[in-house]
C-alpha cells in the first residue's frame, strides 16, 4: 500500500473548538511516518487541476472558491476558510486523484491521508466541513480515463450526500453508504435509490442510533459486500471516515478500531478481487480514535485482520433492521 500525504494538510485552520482542527493532520503525519520507519512508501499529494475538479463542480462554484483564497471565511455554520484552505483543499482533492490513479496503475491500493473532508460537498455547494468533493473528483477521473465501473464505499457515520447526488443518475458509479439516520445532513433513507438509468446503483444503509461493530460487521457481510461483488468494480473508493467510533464527538455509534478493521478488511477483499482499491480519510473527530482506526485500517489493507462473520449468537437488531429495509428497497436491482 501506498500513502498519499503532505504536511500541509495542518495549513487549514478552522475555528477555535471546531472537531475539524488542523491537530487531525498530525494524526496523519504520525501515522506517516510509523508507517516509513516500518518500511512503507509514501507520495507527496499534488493539487487537483481545474478541469478535475470541473467533472463534478460547476463552474462557477469552482471561481467562487477561488475567490476566497487568502482569505478566513465562514461559508456557513459548520465550513469555514482560512487564508490556505483553498490550496489545501486542491491537494485534498489531487491527493485522492493520485491515489486512485496508483491503485489502478499498480494494482497496488493506495491511502490518501486528505483534509478538509470532501463528502458532503455538492455540486455547487460547501457544507459540512467540505469544499471540494475529494473522493467524488477522484471517481470522475478514473470514468474520465475509461474506467467502466467505479465503486464508492462511504463508511464514514454521516451520509455522504454530495457523493450521492453527484452520481445519482450515474449506473456507473455506484455509491454505496452506511450511516447513522436519521442524523445530519437528512440524506440517506434506504428508499434513496438513484434515479434514470441510475435507479439501484445508490445503495444507502441507514443504521439507527448506537450502533455496534456485530451491527455493522452484519450489515457490511449481508449487504454492503453482496452489491460490491454483484456489482464487480473496476475500481473502488473508500470515503474512509471514522466518526462510528464510540469515543466521537459528533455521533454516537459504537464501533471499536477493531470492528473498523474488520469491516475495512471486508470492503479491502471484495474490491481487490474485482480491480483496485484507493481510500481517502472523510471524518473522525476524536483523535485517539483516527489514530487507532488508521492504524486498524492499514492492517487490513494489508491482510492482517481476519475477515469476520456474524456471530449468531450476538444480538444485531439495529443491523437487522437495516437489512430489512435495504432488501425491501432494493430487491429488485440485487441478490440480497
Ligand atoms: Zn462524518
Amino acid at each position: 500500500m501506498l500513502l498519499i500525504c503532505s504536511r500541509r494538510f495542518e495549513e487549514h485552520v478552522t475555528p477555535p473548538g471546531h472537531p475539524e482542527r488542523l491537530e487531525r493532520a498530525h494524526v496523519f503525519n504520525s501515522v506517516a511516518q510509523r508507517w516509513v520507519q516500518a518500511g512503507g512508501r509514501t507520495a507527496a499529494a499534488r493539487p487537483a487541476t481545474r478541469e478535475e475538479l470541473s467533472r463534478v463542480h460547476d463552474p462557477g462554484y469552482i471561481d467562487g472558491i477561488e475567490g476566497i483564497a487568502g482569505r478566513a471565511v465562514k461559508i456557513d455554520e459548520d465550513t469555514y476558510t482560512s487564508p490556505e484552505s483553498v490550496e489545501i483543499a486542491d491537494l485534498a482533492a489531487g491527493g485522492v486523484v493520485q491515489a486512485a490513479e496508483h491503485a489502478l496503475n499498480s494494482r497496488e491500493p493506495a491511502f490518501a491521508l486528505v483534509r478538509p473532508p470532501g463528502h458532503h460537498a455538492e455540486r455547487d455547494r460547501a457544507m459540512g466541513f467540505c469544499l471540494y468533493n475529494n473522493v467524488a473528483v477522484a471517481a470522475a477521473a478514473a470514468r474520465a480515463r475509461g474506467v467502466a465501473r467505479v465503486a464508492i464505499v462511504d463508511i464514514d457515520v454521516h451520509h455522504g450526500n454530495g457523493s450521492q447526488w453527484m452520481f445519482y443518475d450515474d449506473p456507473s458509479v455506484l455509491y454505496v453508504s452506511s450511516h447513522q439516520f436519521p442524523f445530519y445532513p437528512g440524506t440517506g433513507a434506504a428508499d434513496e435509490l438513484g434515479t434514470g438509468d441510475g435507479r439501484g446503483f445508490t445503495v444507502n444503509v441507514p443504521l439507527e442510533a448506537g450502533a455496534n461493530d456485530a451491527d455493522y460487521v452484519l450489515a457490511y457481510s449481508q449487504l454492503v459486500v453482496p452489491v460490491l461483488d454483484q456489482f464487480a468494480p473496476e475500481l473502488t473508493i473508500v470515503s474512509a471516515g471514522y466518526d462510528a467510533h464510540q469515543m466521537d464527538p459528533l455521533a454516537s455509534m459504537r464501533m471499536s478500531s477493531d470492528g473498523y478493521g474488520v469491516i475495512v478488511a471486508a470492503v479491502a477483499s471484495v474490491a481487490v478481487s474485482h480491480g483496485a482499491l484507493a481510500l481517502a480519510t472523510e471524518g473522525g473527530y476524536d483523535l485517539n480514535a483516527l489514530e487507532a482506526c488508521l492504524e486498524a485500517s492499514f492492517a487490513a489493507i494489508q491482510g492482517r485482520v481476519a475477515a469476520a462473520y456474524p456471530d449468531p449468537a450476538t444480538p444485531a437488531p439495529r443491523g437487522e433492521r437495516a437489512i430489512a429495509a435495504v432488501r425491501a428497497a432494493q430487491a429488485e436491482f440485487w441478490r440480497l
